[in-house]
């Protein structure tokens, strides 16, 4: 019943059913939530069935709500249908007043604790219910340290904590304008509309735009009997794994904190315990512990995330959930518990997430060079990131605009931090456990992080961190590898992912169900090879522009754009020639017996020409021409609007012996490793037609150089990219002459929103931030608009030849719900970067699914 629930909601309950010790509570509904939120106001009868819990809970308690001998305290959390971390509130020890608190000195004989635990209820209350900041509450209980010469917490008396609960119960009134309400009732009442209401916290809703969750589905909050892990050395809080959340291994993995409540493990303000610490201390605890986690598992069939406290030597569980994971221990679970029978192939392949897979094909530390390791940290997320040091989220957004690549270092993290998060390569802390808020949060984005690092000191204010002693400023770049902990010197060298037995063997069972081909867009024959490691089917798009920019080969472009008469213009395309040759054989033996679609040309000229007055005169140089000349030129090429300009099938129409020495030189790459043995299938493309006549042309000229050229035994085809709305709305007519369309959904989408996607960066945020739009349709496929034209162009292609393949090649082609669009209109292929391969063959199997 998570819909209604709430995930914390449904779980407590089910563990209730599965007799299971869970301080007892009730849940109110996310349907309530809704409703308050609609109307700012709470449903009908709400109240009558809200004191009837409460009855119900003091009965089952054997406590009563506001009583001076036996009181009974509550925690009220937030709980969505899909687990969103820290992103809302919560209230502990809710039901103290300076009667109550009588109460539980009384049951408790415990002052320290009674005051303790009314201080946090005080500070708790009022910055969630009432908006006051922490760092009131913080300054007033530093100042009460200080005064008493004490540095821990610990230290202190109850009558110091007596004390500052009157002064905070002052702060409370200074800066809220009202009495701290001393009725539990309506402190509850409070309570519950103030978590309804951080459901719109800011933070909140930037976790749902970075996770795809819809604003509308409310939280539940439920409402739970306290129990205490700070009741002393018999009593302690933790959270554990019923696997390793890092690795996947099938090992009972956990941290805890003696004397602790609460939040302080997932705060990372101490850094925990393990379990195995727990077994020595209280090995009847760890055994029924042990014995619950493997049957929530079982149950659950998923690893687990479990919240435990410790009461006075009793066990409680206070929240289950299925828990958040590295990418490669998601794909280690799931394999291992299809071998275990817990799950079947098809449910393993439904729980990856695809866009996660990302992180395990990015680059790792160079294990073969020296690093210089500054420190060591917890390993809280995998991979490598390279940046420079910047100490708050805010700053990391600023220096990531500019196009820098940074690392947060942070004493810790908070959920306020997240929008920097988002943008740093890693996260390093210096406090803080495997669960705490850093670790959990840059896991769940694949980010690498190290936390709780005991030797740095970060001094926010100086903006400088000592790293073992050794001072580091803003700016100053480190490396850090989230998978040993290691935080080192400068930029290590990084090195290519290895693949791993689980990862081959998931692969394997998606490509068994998927019906989308993956091919990669690859332009040279490294990334053809490191494409088809990963699995790649063909090339789906190689664009030769970029082999034009080489250095070896760029002076030849620039004399053909020079030249002033044909003489000049076909003694620089001899010069091309034979490179591009060079350049297609290496790609066909690179895709030996798979396709390969080659691009003709496609940018404006200009852009092969210096821009600038500083590189005008070397270039002129070089090409024995004048800065006049040359300047003269650029003039010419000129466009307003490049993207729109004079590029794609245009240069073939206008200067036909581009295109016309590249066919030659992929025909002849072709023959000659033919020749070699090796089997080249070759799809030529053309770029940006918009009407079937530009097609028709190409074609003819592309057919009467195979004439000469030929005849050839190895097959190839002609067809055309699909990227403007004109050609989707004709493509029955181009595809009399087309053997293949290929959806460019880069320009399609620019084209078809009409901005420039060099441009729209300036007001497309805004568009998302706002709300305007869902997705960022340059992320995403728009399936509405878009995806209508390339539904259109599939069904009007086909239409005239039943059969034609269809790929689609713009970036789209690796982005997981694109895969799933593509794969319901009847695409062939999907062709993406090469670490997207993994992705989209992923992705394609869970559309097939
Ligand atoms: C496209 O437009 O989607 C495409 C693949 O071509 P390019 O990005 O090179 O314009
Ligand atoms: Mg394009």
């Amino acid at each position: 019943m998570k819909d209604l629930l709430g995930g914390k909601g449904a779980n407590l309950s089910e563990m209730t059913s599965l007799g299971l010790p869970v301080p007892f509570g009730f849940t109110i509904t996310t349907e309530a939530c809704n409703y308050y939120l609609e109307h700012k106001d709470f449903p009908v009868g709400f109240f009558d069935a809200f004191d009837e819990k409460l009855d119900e809970l003091e009965h089952k308690m054997k406590k009563t709500f506001g009583s001076k001998t036996n009181p009974l305290l509550v925690s009220v959390r937030s709980g969505a249908r899909i687990s969103m971390p820290g992103m809302m509130d919560t209230v502990l020890n809710l039901g103290l007043n300076d009667e109550t608190v009588q109460g539980l000195i009384d049951k408790t004989r415990n002052p320290r604790f009674s005051y303790d635990a009314y201080r946090r209820f005080i500070n708790m209350f009022g910055n969630v219910v009432l908006g006051i900041g922490h760092k009131h509450f913080e300054e007033a209980l530093e100042a009460a340290k200080k005064k008493k010469g004490v540095k821990l917490d610990t230290d202190m008396g109850a009558d110091d904590w007596k004390a500052l609960v009157a002064e905070f119960k002052q702060i409370v009134k200074r800066q809220s304008g009202q009495d701290f309400p001393e009725d539990p009732r309506e402190q509850l009442k409070l309570a519950i509309r103030a978590v309804f209401e951080s459901w719109n916290n800011k933070r909140a809703f930037a976790y749902r735009r970075m996770n795809n969750i819809p604003d509308n589905i409310g939280t539940a909050v439920n409402v739970q009997a306290m129990v205490f892990g700070n009741m002393g050395e018999d009593s302690g809080t933790g959270v554990a794994f019923t696997r390793d959340p890092s690795t996947g291994e099938k090992c009972f993995y956990g941290e805890f904190l003696l004397n602790a409540q609460g939040e302080d493990v997932v705060a990372g303000i101490r850094t925990p315990q393990t379990l195995s610490d727990l077994q020595g201390k209280m090995p009847k605890i760890y055994e029924q512990l042990d014995k619950i986690q493997a049957q929530l598992e079982g149950h659950y069939r998923d690893m687990q995330d479990i919240e435990f406290t410790i009461e006075k030597g009793q066990l409680y569980l206070l929240q289950t959930r299925n828990g958040k994971r590295t990418a490669k221990a998601a794909i280690k679970i799931a394999v291992d518990m299809v071998d275990e029978g817990l799950i079947t192939e098809r449910e393993a392949l439904l729980r990856i997430d695809p866009n996660q897979l990302n992180v395990l094909l990015h680059p790792s530390i160079d294990p073969h060079v020296d690093k210089d390791v500054l420190a060591k940290g917890l390993p809280a997320s995998p991979g490598a990131a390279v940046g420079k040091i910047v100490f708050t989220a805010d700053e990391a957004c600023h220096q990531t605009e500019d196009g820098e690549k940074v690392i947060l270092v942070r004493k810790e993290t908070s959920p306020e931090d997240i929008h920097g998060m988002h943008v740093a390569e890693g996260i390093l802390t210096a406090t803080g456990g495997m669960t705490s808020h850093a670790a959990v949060v840059a896991r769940g984005m694949g980010k690498p992080c190290i936390a709780g690092c005991k030797k740095i000191i970060v001094n926010e204010d100086a903006k400088t961190v000592a790293i073992n002693g050794e001072h580091f400023a803003e700016g100053d770049v480190i490396t850090l590898d989230g998978s040993t902990g290691e935080i080192i010197r400068g930029a290590a060298a990084t090195i290519d992912p290895e693949l791993f037995d689980e990862f081959e063997v998931l692969m394997g069972w998606a490509d068994e169900v998927r019906k989308l081909q993956v091919r990669t867009n690859a332009d040279n024959p490294h990334d053809a090879e490191v494409a088809r490691r990963f699995g790649a089917e063909g090339i789906g798009l190689c664009r030769t522009e970029h082999m034009f920019f080489e250095e070896d080969r760029i002076l030849y472009v620039r004399q053909m754009i020079l030249a002033h008469d044909e003489k000049t213009r076909e003694a620089a395309l001899a010069k091309l020639r034979p490179v591009q040759v060079e350049d297609f054989k290496g790609i066909f033996k690179a895709m030996n017996g798979l396709p390969v679609t080659v691009r003709l040309l496609d940018p404006p000229l200009h852009e092969f020409l210096p821009n600038t007055d500083e590189k005008m005169a070397p270039v002129a140089k070089g090409l024995g021409v004048s800065v006049a000349d040359l300047k003269e030129t650029v003039h010419l090429l000129h466009e307003f609007n490049p993207m729109l300009g004079h590029r794609g099938v245009r240069l073939g129409i206008t200067h036909p012996e581009i295109y016309e020495m590249q066919v030659r030189a992929i025909f002849e790459a072709a023959k000659i490793v033919h020749h070699e043995g090796v089997t080249p299938i070759v799809e030529i493309e053309v770029p940006l037609v918009g009407h079937v006549n530009e097609l028709k042309k190409v074609r003819a000229m592309i057919e009467r150089v195979a004439e000469e050229m030929g005849p050839f035994d190895f097959e190839w085809k002609v067809g055309t990219m699909i990227e403007l709305p004109r050609a989707c709305v004709t493509a029955d007519e181009i595809a009399h002459h087309a053997d293949f369309f290929s959806f460019g959904t880069n320009d399609l989408t620019q084209m078809t929103f009409g901005f420039s996607r060099d441009d729209a960066g300036s007001f497309l945020p805004v568009y998302t931030e706002s709300g305007l739009l869902a997705d960022n349709p340059t992320d995403t496929i728009d399936q509405e608009g878009v995806g209508q034209l390339m539904r259109m162009a599939v069904k009007l292609g086909r239409s005239t030849k039943p059969g034609l393949e269809v790929g689609i090649c713009g970036e789209h082609g690796g982005e997981p719900r694109s895969v799933a669009f593509c794969h319901e209109i009847g695409l062939d292929y999907v062709s993406c970067s090469p670490y997207r391969v993994p992705v989209a063959r992923l992705a394609a199997a869970q559309a097939a699914l």
